[in-house]
């Protein structure tokens, strides 16, 4: 069996749930596809979930743009341009939910909200695919994806998850499979996400526990780019990649796959093929197991909304590995995470990936011993398989903040 991931981009109106059906139709083998919210709905939702827990008297004029949306799409794709009864189902199971009182934990209601938006996407294609003629079965994730309770940033609990991934998805009666990305639910059915993107990873988590053969994620571009189109010209579509040349690149930013696609993948051995739903006969781009080492173009990524925090003893000693020690613990304790570190006689340089919450009350427990200075809206420039002329063109840049350079890799932090 193979897994197909679809992104907001690829479902965004009739056309692209048209679309779509034409490439499932494509393929004959056992699929379990995977959807995103359409379009850009699940930044809507998120303007619906903060309306809805402060009560600000935004949320029905949201919500009303958001069944909207959907009921457009569905006028194109069904008869008598009717909604199906099961998405107006959903428009009515999120209407109650607006009018009852928030709860006091906004990374709980956010995940209750948000999750309407692969609800409805994947009603509106299984709907379609069957009166287009191509049967399926909807399956609501939640039942069987199953996660921590961390709100907004859900940690997958494999084992119970697989137990009961495999016992739906068994491809007994059915061959074809319509689900969500992005969301679970505690073992008490609370519904939770990923975070951000991660319907990339659902399909990862899929494709690990049913052994695909291959998992596939439709996107708008034409595969692995090495930089990003839009802001730098000539780049080139990269054919074949390393699992772990995938890991670096998307770990410094590439967008496009989510980071923690790739290590279910690997540890299965199982390729990642990106490819472009706008031309699905080309050959997009594959992630397998490859020796890294292929030549490869220089491949740019950038980073934005990074920030510098600058740590110095106070008492003008040494940074030393009790310091090290002492902030790494406190880090992991915080759970903020760090793209790069490095350190030289009395700083302590950390690059944070946007933060969330405001840094002075992040860094306050360490500044009894550290001056914390900080330094934000950076950018971190990534170049994996740097030649000298692309050195060149990244030491041209004006206001370095930092740089670190390995044997494959060149990073280079920068106000823009
Ligand atoms: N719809 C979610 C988001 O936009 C998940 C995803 O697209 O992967 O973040
Ligand atoms: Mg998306």
């Amino acid at each position: 069996m193979k897994v197909f991931k679809f992104g907001g981009a690829s479902v965004k109106n009739a056309e692209g749930v048209r679309n779509v059906a034409k490439i499932i139709n494509r393929y004959s083998d056992n699929l379990v596809v995977v959807s995103s919210a359409m379009g850009k709905i699940t930044n809507l939702l998120e303007t619906l979930g903060k309306a809805y827990f402060e009560k600000d008297g935004k949320a029905d004029s949201i919500f009303n743009s958001f069944k909207a949306y959907h009921n457009e799409i569905c006028a194109e794709l069904f008869e008598e341009r009717k909604t199906p009864d099961s998405v107006q189902n959903l428009f009515t199971e999120l209407e109650i939910k607006l009018n009852k009182t928030p709860s006091l934990d906004f990374d709980f209601e956010y995940d209750q909200v948000v999750s309407f938006g692969e609800m409805t996407s994947t009603l509106i294609i299984s709907e379609y695919l069957n009166v287009a003629g191509r049967k399926n079965k909807w399956i609501d994730i939640r039942t069987c994806l199953r996660t921590d309770n961390k709100f907004r940033d859900a940690s997958v609990d494999w084992e119970l998850t697989e137990k009961l991934v495999t016992g739906i998805f068994n491809f007994e009666k059915e061959r074809l499979y319509v689900t969500q990305g992005f969301i679970g639910a505690t073992t008490w059915n609370l519904t939770t996400t990923l975070g951000r993107e991660g319907s990339d990873f659902t399909a990862a988590i899929l494709g690990n526990v049913l052994n695909a053969e291959s998992v596939s994620i439709w996107k708008d571009v034409p595969g692995v780019l090495s930089a990003d189109p839009k802001k730098m010209e000539g780049t080139v579509k990269i054919d074949a990649l390393s699992y772990r040349e995938a890991v670096e690149m998307t770990y410094s930013g590439a967008k496009v796959i989510h980071p923690k696609t790739m290590k279910p993948l690997h540890n299965k051995g199982i390729s990642l093929y990106v490819k472009s739903f706008l031309s699905p006969d080309d050959e997009g781009t594959v992630i397998h197991n490859i020796d890294h080492k292929i030549e490869l173009p220089p491949i740019f990524i950038q980073k934005e909304n990074q920030v510098l925090v600058t740590l110095s003893p106070k008492d003008f000693s040494f940074i030393n590995i009790e310091d090290i020690e002492r902030v790494v613990n406190f880090l992991k304790e915080n759970r903020v995470t760090v793209t790069l570190m490095q350190q030289s006689a009395i700083d302590l340089n950390l690059v944070l990936n946007d933060p969330d919450a405001k840094l002075e009350n992040i860094f306050q427990e360490l500044m009894p011993f550290y001056t914390v200075r900080y330094n934000i809206g950076l950018t971190l420039i990534t170049i994996r398989h740097y030649t000298e002329e692309t050195l060149d063109w990244m030491v041209k840049k004006k206001d370095i903040y930092l740089e670190q350079h390995s044997r494959l890799t060149a990073r280079m932090l920068v106000k823009q």
